[in-house]
């Protein structure tokens, strides 16, 4: 067995049911990736439009490609034909842009809203405060709008406070929770929330994680 496959299943042994693994497999090449494919994992994580589109070409067909990274609108075009997520929808231009594309293709496109949690200015998303709004007008366009909003996504603030990681993924999970009752009270669809890398993903699992997005402790560094 090869390490990449080691490591996953080792990961994979200590989630819980309902936590499903997405494999950040940005700067890997291939190979790598098909070590864990053949290892059983379908849901790879790319953060780059032209990286994926390589790696789409290149891996079986039963494969679930999950998006993660800043998203420039004119690039939507070229994943809406087949991504399955996209978890890192962080403005209204966005969220518009991925829309278009979906029904221009016929599909509806499963999204979840980034929400900024970090005390980072690096960081993207939506404000906390905002998100009702954002909702709200989204809702408000009625189920044919090629997206589907399936939860919320956030990344902690990198740091060796584990309290304030805590706190963090806290937040965000209290948000869910209250957007869930207020907006998705009768539907099983807002059933999502991406929190969790390598160096954090027990912290994000104990605060009500369902994806977590790990890349370094499956592949190892990363070659920039
Ligand atoms: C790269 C990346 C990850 C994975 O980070 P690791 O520390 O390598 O596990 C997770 N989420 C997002 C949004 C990323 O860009």
């Amino acid at each position: 067995m090869t390490q990449i496959a080691d490591r996953l299943r080792a990961i994979l042994e200590t989630l819980p049911e309902g936590v499903r693994l997405a494999a950040v497999s940005k700067f890997h090449p291939v190979e790598e990736l098909m070590q864990a494919y053949d290892a059983g994992q379908r849901i790879f994580a790319e953060s780059r439009v032209q990286e994926l589109a390589g790696k789409v070409d290149a891996m079986p067909k039963d494969v679930e490609w999950h998006f993660i990274g800043p998203l420039q609108t004119n690039k939507v075009k070229y994943i809406a034909p087949f991504i399955s997520m996209i978890h890192s929808v962080s403005s209204m231009r966005l969220l518009d842009e991925i829309s278009r594309q979906a029904l221009k293709v016929g599909r509806t496109i499963p999204i979840l809203l980034e929400v900024f949690i970090a005390d980072e200015e690096t960081k993207s998303g939506f404000s906390p405060e905002e998100l009702p709004t954002v909702l709200e007008s989204v809702l408000a366009r009625g189920p044919e709008s090629g997206i589907q909003i399936a939860g919320l996504m956030g990344m902690a603030t990198f740091t060796d406070d584990r309290e304030q990681i805590r706190r963090e993924f806290h937040m965000l999970s209290t948000l869910y929770k209250e957007m869930k009752e207020l907006f998705f009270p009768d539907c099983a669809n807002f059933c999502e929330l991406s929190m969790g890398m390598s160096g954090d993903y027990n912290l994000a699992i104990e605060e009500g994680s369902t994806i977590v997005r790990i890349g370094t402790t499956i592949f190892g560094e990363r070659r920039y």
